[in-house]
């Protein structure tokens, strides 16, 4: 009976020991570099004539610079008269500061320092939208392209993707040069023209531009991730994310092949048949997810403003790990974090219903995760569908392109965004992220020591589903915070 007892004692032991380290860990769980920044206590400074800056986006939504794809290159006419726009709209910008246009649309400005031994911030954006998908017109509150101040918001295609963000900077600028600000750090403005189809024609040119004058920036900032509130469930403080990184995009193209013949004496296996199985393996053996990277640090990072039990989890991953995988796997947005993600898109065999095909095709688009790589994820399909009847090539609209390197958060900028973000939003918790959609920072990554994702636009569950959908908007005193923000960072980034 002694050793049952003992036993006993022993697992009791087990679970006190793990318990107490469970808490340990729980109770010291970091908390990121918010709270310093708080003390910082910068105040956003007032925003005077918030209207006028409203119209001026306006004016710039209601020209469609609508990029459509590689076949219909973009809305270039509509260029010019953009560009004409923000020349009326920011006179001492244009006049103080070089202005560049690079791949005949997109535009470079810099705003000389008085130390050139100090590496230029780089602040970019895109002036490029998409374009509204046909049919849905008609579902928006106010025309896409009518730039409509209503209610307390500017509507439109590019209000929340990306013009806000190209105007809001420019708009600081103006401001600082109202006020006589001289920055000791050079600052560049870059804004891109075909982000939406990649940026291979103007980020591509500018970074070229860059790497030719030796130009090497501290820190960019582009788009890409924002404050997110009322978004994660359990959180009791808004979530500004800082992305790190943005994830990688490659399609592969499955092409399953058969002998044609009549249906009616079909092979055990048709074309058909084959892509399916294949296309099943790749549902059923996901790339393998993992807590470390942008993705996972996102996660711990929003720790601090989540319910005990949540904090308690993420404080443990060594011991909860497992189960932690598991729930954010379930659904989209968090598995989209913590993996490679496999979605098949495309799918094409068969003319008649009584004809085998010979052929049949799909595409699959993967969102490489930072540590998988183009080669990694090529190797993962090839051993899961493991068919000689179906080949793999690459395919798709775009060439591959791996995750960014993570940004240091070490670097500089880091610090000084979220001490931005606090001067608009002293009570945000801010956290590292990963951006899931591709930006035109993926060619910065070649002249800045860190390329960080934010702009201050506060979503909450409904908003997370405007831009590149219906009824795109901006809050106007929200616009407000971002002309703000910029007005921080530019004066502490370049001071
Ligand atoms: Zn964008």
């Amino acid at each position: 009976m002694q050793w049952i007892v003992n036993a006993a004692k022993l697992v009791v032991g087990i679970v006190l020991v793990l318990m107490v380290i469970v808490l340990f860990n729980t109770w010291r769980l970091p908390v990121l570099p918010d709270a310093d920044d708080a003390k910082a206590g910068i105040k956003a400074p007032p925003i005077a004539d918030l209207d006028i800056a409203a119209k001026r986006l306006s004016a710039a939504i209601q020209i469609p610079t609508i990029s459509y794809g590689f076949a219909n290159p973009p809305g270039g006419n509509r260029f010019p008269e953009l560009h004409k726009l923000i020349e009326a709209s920011f006179p001492l910008v244009h006049k103080n500061l070089k202005r560049e246009t690079v791949a005949d649309w997109s535009l470079l400005y810099t705003w000389d320092g008085s130390d050139k031994s100090l590496e230029p911030v780089l602040l970019t954006a895109h002036q490029d939208v998409v374009p509204i998908e046909p049919g849905t017109e008609q579902k928006w509150t106010h025309p896409p392209f009518s730039g409509a101040i209503a209610d307390g918001f500017i509507w439109g295609r590019g209000t929340m993707d990306n013009k806000q963000q190209v105007m809001a900077t420019l708009e600081g600028v103006e401001r600082l040069l109202a006020e006589g600000y001289k920055p000791k750090r050079t600052i560049i403005l870059a804004f891109g023209h075909d982000e939406e189809i990649g940026g291979a024609l103007g980020a591509y040119a500018i970074v070229n531009l860059l790497t030719t004058r030796k130009v090497h920036a501290q820190f960019s900032l582009d788009e890409g991730q924002a404050i997110l509130d009322g978004v994660v469930p359990g959180a009791s403080r808004p979530i500004a994310q800082i992305g790190l990184s943005e994830k990688g995009f490659m399609s592969l193209q499955l092409k399953a092949v058969a002998p044609g013949g009549h249906s009616s004496m079909p092979p055990p296996h048709t074309a058909v048949g084959k892509l399916g199985h294949a296309i099943a393996q790749l549902e059923a053996n996901q790339m393998p997810a993992s807590l470390n990277g942008p993705g996972g640090d996102a996660l711990r990072g929003m720790a601090p403003a989540l319910p005990f039990v949540n904090r308690m989890v993420m404080a443990n991953t060594w011991l909860f790990g497992p189960l932690l995988i598991k729930q954010l796997s379930g659904a989209p947005s968090t598995n989209a974090m913590i993996r490679t993600t496999t979605a098949p898109t495309i799918i094409n065999g068969g003319i008649k219903e009584n004809v085998l095909p010979s052929e049949a095709t799909a595409t699959v688009n993967f969102r490489m995760a930072p540590g998988d790589s183009i080669a990694t994820v090529k190797a993962h399909v090839e051993r899961v569908i493991a068919d000689p009847d179906v080949s793999i090539t690459e395919g798709g609209s775009h060439p591959p392109t791996d995750a960014t390197t993570p940004a240091d958060m070490n670097n500089p900028g880091f610090k000084l965004i979220s001490q931005a973000i606090h001067s608009i939003e002293p009570g945000a918790l801010v956290t590292p992220g990963l951006v899931m959609a591709g930006t035109d920072s993926k060619h910065y990554t070649h002249v800045s020591g860190a390329t960080f994702h934010f702009c201050p636009m506060r979503f909450n569950a409904e908003d997370l589903k405007r831009p590149h959908a219906t009824d795109e908007r901006i809050s106007i005193a929200n616009y407000g915070e971002i002309i703000s923000f910029y007005v921080t960072l530019i004066r502490t980034s370049s001071m």
